[in-house]
């Protein structure tokens, strides 16, 4: 077993050396402008685009002419958020999204506050989930686009993503979902669950950074999108620049092996979660999971330990990589507005962290992970509580 261990496949993956060798050649030998019609370097960077556009599609049971490459999941949901609201303005200016949003969908409807546009964010449950009812009865004839996750970055809960859905389309209200953490994971059919729009981006399952795309359904009225980056006219002229070749070619072979993968590596998964779960629990009587306890990613695990502060435990533990709950993004001071919307008090939240496990985890490194918890977790009570018996006495 190699230290440090690597627990924090929420916050991105490596790449699966099948990915990095599929991308490879497109660095060094077919490099061409896959936009070159007139050679051959372009035609072939051109077909390697159009084979992973399929692979990416298939995944997600999609039209291959449905997906616009971006540089990330971030720029899909601004090209969603911002795109229709600058559209449809003269339709409506309410936009409906969810507390427990990622900051790239939350800091975009920000700004939209900004220009005049009425955005409501719906609260969720103690488990992270939405009221339908609620969203049913948010949604007005001046709504222009719900926009909610389907699966969280932080606590893994997964939304009843179908209802939204029906919901949606009984309304004829547009629907985007931030289904970053949830492709390449768990299955995602966005025919059967009626989403128009949906960002996401491969580094989250194996793929390489800098690279994403927004699903756009073609549908009947056309879907319209103001595009928020104009030049060449790439991509259906929603998203311009010189395509990512080697990205994209990344991007399609990792959805190739989720796809014939998934199933298997999701019980793999799963069975490493439990067992880290077990393995703690037995070991310490005041371990609380946040999130759901069914509906959420397999290898999620966002765990509170009441009276030991994340920050301790980062600081103490440095061979092996979680995150804490007490920042939702290292730029941002803030505690987790995620587990605030959940309803966990501060002291709660910083006393939270998060595991992500992933495809290339072990059992031995899952074991190593609790005897490493174990130590430290004691050490950090029994000073506490002898820094304590010091003045209550
Ligand atoms: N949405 C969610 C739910 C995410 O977890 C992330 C990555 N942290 C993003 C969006 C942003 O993705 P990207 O890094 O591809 O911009």
């Amino acid at each position: 077993m190699n230290l440090p261990i690597y627990l924090d496949n929420h916050s991105t993956t490596q790449v699966d050396p099948r990915v990095f060798d599929a991308m490879k050649p497109f660095f060094l030998e077919h490099y061409g402008n896959s936009a070159s019609v007139q050679h051959t370097f372009g035609w072939n960077a051109e077909a390697a685009v159009d084979q992973a556009r399929k692979s990416i599609a298939d995944l997600i049971n999609a039209e291959p002419d449905e997906i616009i490459f971006t540089s990330g999941a971030t720029e899909a949901n601004n090209l969603a958020i911002k795109g229709i609201a600058e559209a449809y303005s003269s339709k409506g200016n309410r936009l409906i999204s969810v507390m427990t949003e990622h900051r790239s969908v939350l800091d975009p409807l920000a700004s939209l506050t900004k220009k005049g546009f009425d955005v409501t964010r719906l609260p969720v449950d103690e488990f992270g989930m939405i009221d339908l009812n609620l969203l049913q009865n948010s949604v007005t004839s001046k709504t222009i686009l719900v926009s909610i996750m389907l699966a969280n970055n932080e606590i893994g809960t997964i939304q009843q993503i179908s209802d939204i859905g029906r919901i949606c389309s009984e309304k004829n209200v547009l629907l985007h979902s931030d289904i970053t953490q949830a492709v390449g994971k768990i299955p995602v059919d966005l025919k059967e669950s009626i989403i128009d729009l949906a960002s996401f981006s491969p580094h989250k399952f194996y793929g390489p950074k800098g690279i994403g795309a927004l699903f756009v359904k073609k549908r009947f009225p056309k879907i319209k999108i103001v595009p928020q980056i104009s030049g060449g006219g790439h991509e259906q002229g929603l998203r311009s620049g010189t395509l990512n070749v080697p990205g994209i070619v990344g991007f399609g072979k990792a959805c190739e092996i989720s796809r014939t993968e998934m199933i298997d590596e999701m019980e793999r998964i799963k069975k490493l979660r439990d067992r880290l779960f077990a393995g703690l629990k037995t070991q310490f009587q005041q371990v609380f999971l946040n999130g759901h306890p069914e509906k959420r990613l397999l290898g999620n695990l966002n765990l509170r330990f009441a009276n030991v502060e994340s920050d301790l435990l980062l600081a103490e533990i440095r061979d092996i990589a979680f995150s804490s709950g007490s920042a939702c993004s290292s730029f941002n001071p803030e505690p987790s507005h995620v587990l605030q919307a959940i309803g966990l008090s501060e002291r709660e939240i910083k006393s939270s962290i998060r595991f992500g496990i992933g495809r290339f985890n072990t059992v031995e490194e899952i074991d190593y992970t609790i005897s490493k918890f174990v130590l430290v977790v004691n050490k950090i009570r029994n000073s506490s509580s002898q820094f304590l018996s010091r003045f209550i006495r």
